[in-house]
């Protein structure tokens, strides 16, 4: 296709602003897919994406389109993730087209993501064209809205297309404004290969699909090209674009997005955000830019019933198949015994991958707390990354620890400022920035992740029923006073409950932990005692009393030395099992009581 009959791009939005139904609405108006194969969210491939109604994959459809110019355009769409997790997913996928669709929900205005994402596409120089979702709702207020976006955002938006990508109204304006808004790309067809990998997922039948937008050259059917990061070969034999279905094609040219297979067998071989050339002669320079993946929060998984670790195994080899940005390794703990310790992008990927374990394939998991990766600097220079708060090193030999901070922003109505204001300030937050946009405060604070990662999340919606919007990015390491904080259970450390806490904040958590677990553990025949400490300082303690058999009930009343007889009998019973015995936790006490209130 000729450069200039293509357009390239992606919808930006906060979640359930309506990106999917557009997208489905651009795909049927265009008649790419028959009318009775269309099924609502054609793009939202996975399950879960679409019962939680997220994007998680990037997903792509090659849409043919005569303007009303009477020209034939070839329109791309990507579909990108649409959760903070995946912000370099997102800025990836932002770097493979040249504009975008900013869509806001008219009758909800700007959201926390909405601005994140559309950062994401100023950052990758796009054209951006506003579009005003849901006008068919009766709180439906297209001024207010447009007058947001361009005070919030700084873009004009007094002209944005009114759209209901439920009714079809306005549809036929976003085609056009694609074609005559939106820039066609660059590029040069003699060239050597110069492809971007956007990104890539396992199928069972063809093997790992890598989705590529070609920048200079051409790609052919049965070219050897070369993945720069990690200069491996590979021999490409298949190559095609999505209509949303497959459909080969046998060349794909400059601007053009399309994908290829070359038989490769993990998703771990193809980094998104690669530079793919020919295996000769390539392009000198690679895209810039390129990052692997990294794994933020660490948590363990275990299954709940021992006997099913195999299966475990089974699971999380086939998830990684297809996720590289998931890392994994065996981890046995003396409470939980064999489970695996896994690396996640953020919380939602951990959520994600937990319930595709639980639901896909059956096995009930404990997660534990989950962690943030710190920076354990040493007396000798050296620095380690702990992933796993039961590996911290003996403290005699650290000399301070750093942790990860995040740069928060929230939008939430005016009423509930001032609850969202003590959260921040309670999870150890520093205020950078408070300004409003109508009746909404936009609140930037910078705060310390591992605060985040336990329930900042759920908090937030309680405090503000809900109308509170968040998204976060990573900012720096920073050193604070933490310590890691154990808990003990009957004397023995239980290491699924030991974390990381900042030192002020240690014994308030110390409490509470042991107040939730002297109600969460069921009484015993013995005596329990509960504490948390750090070091060997105990900084909080709990005593679950003994349930006490009445031995002497049998005995009425008189002789006191048979009675003295039996007590003495059961004392040493006690003694017995508190020696010998067990204290049963049951497996909701590890997730319940890594909850704050
Ligand atoms: P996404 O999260 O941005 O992909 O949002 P969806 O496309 O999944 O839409 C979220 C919800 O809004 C769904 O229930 C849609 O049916 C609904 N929706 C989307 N567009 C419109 C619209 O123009 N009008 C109305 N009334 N509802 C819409
Ligand atoms: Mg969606």
């Amino acid at each position: 296709t000729e450069l200039s009959k293509i357009r390239n791009f992606s919808i930006v939005a906060h979640i359930d602003h309506g990106k999917s139904t557009l997208a489905d609405r651009l795909i049927q108006e265009t008649g790419t897919v028959a009318g009775r194969d269309m099924k609502a969210q054609l793009l939202d491939s996975m399950d879960i994406e679409r019962e939680r109604g997220i994007t998680i994959k990037a997903n792509t459809v090659r849409i043919d389109y005569t303007a009303d110019d009477g020209q034939n355009y070839v329109l791309n769409l990507i579909d990108t993730p649409g959760h903070v997790d995946f912000a370099y997913e997102v800025s990836r996928s932002m770097r493979a087209v040249e504009g975008s669709l900013l869509v806001v929900d008219s009758s909800q205005g700007v959201e926390a993501q909405t601005l994140a994402n559309v950062y994401h596409a100023m950052e990758a120089d796009h054209e951006i064209v506003p579009i005003l979702n849901k006008i068919d709702l009766p709180a439906s207020d297209c001024d207010r809205v447009a007058e947001q976006i361009e005070d919030v955002i700084g873009i004009e938006a007094t002209g944005a297309i009114q759209v209901s990508a439920k009714t079809g109204q306005g549809i036929h304006e976003t085609l056009e404004a694609i074609v005559t808004d939106l820039p066609a790309p660059t590029g040069t067809r003699d060239a050597p290969l110069k492809a971007m990998l956007v990104d890539s997922w396992y199928d069972s039948y063809l093997g790992v699909i890598v989705l590529v937008r070609i920048i200079d050259g051409e790609l052919k059917k049965g070219m050897r090209v070369k993945f720069m990061s990690n200069d491996t070969l590979h021999s490409v034999d298949r190559i095609g674009v999505f209509r949303p279905e497959m459909e080969t094609i046998d060349v794909l040219g400059p601007g053009e997005i399309g994908f290829l297979t070359a038989s490769i067998k993990q998703v771990r071989d193809t980094r998104v955000g690669d530079t793919i050339t020919n295996d000769r002669q390539g392009c000198e320079t690679a895209l810039d830019g390129f990052k692997p993946a990294q794994p933020v929060v660490f948590c363990g998984l275990f299954p709940v019933d021992s006997a099913e670790f195999e299966d475990l195994r089974g699971a999380i080899d086939k998830l990684a198949l297809n996720d590289a940005s998931f890392t994994f390794e065996m981890e046995t703990s003396a409470a939980l015994g064999f489970g695996f310790r896994c690396g996640f992008l953020g919380l939602l990927h951990l959520e994600v991958v937990r319930d595709r374990i639980e639901r896909e394939y059956n096995i009930d998991l404990i997660t534990t707390a989950p962690s943030v990766v710190y920076h354990v600097y040493m007396r000798d220079g050296t620095m380690v990354e702990l992933h796993n708060p039961a590996d911290m090193p003996d403290l005699t030999h650290v000399d301070h620890l750093e942790e990860p901070r995040i740069k928060a922003t929230i939008l939430v109505p005016d009423e509930y400022l001032g609850d969202v204001l003590k959260l921040c300030q309670d999870r150890r937050g520093l205020q950078m920035d408070l300004t409003y946009a109508g009746s909404r405060a936009m609140a930037v604070y910078d705060l310390p992740l591992n605060e985040v990662v336990f329930d900042f999340y759920d908090r937030l919606k309680s405090v503000t029923k809900g109308y509170a919007s968040f998204d976060y990015q990573m900012t720096d390491y920073r050193e604070d006073n933490l310590v890691k904080m154990s808990i003990l259970v009957n004397d023995e450390p239980v290491d699924a409950l030991s974390m990381m806490v900042h030192r002020d904040r240690a014994d308030a958590r110390g409490r509470a932990m042991v107040e939730k677990l002297k109600d969460l553990i069921p009484r015993h025949m013995f005596k329990i005692p509960i504490q948390a400490a750090i070091g060997g300082k105990v900084i909080a303690r709990e005593t679950l009393s003994a349930l006490r058999k009445d031995v002497t009930a049998k005995c009425y009343g008189g002789d006191a030395s048979r009675k003295r007889k039996l007590l003495d009998k059961q004392k040493k019973g006690k003694k017995k099992m508190r020696q010998f015995g067990k204290v049963d936790i049951p497996q909701e006490a590890f997730i319940s009581a890594l909850k704050m209130d």
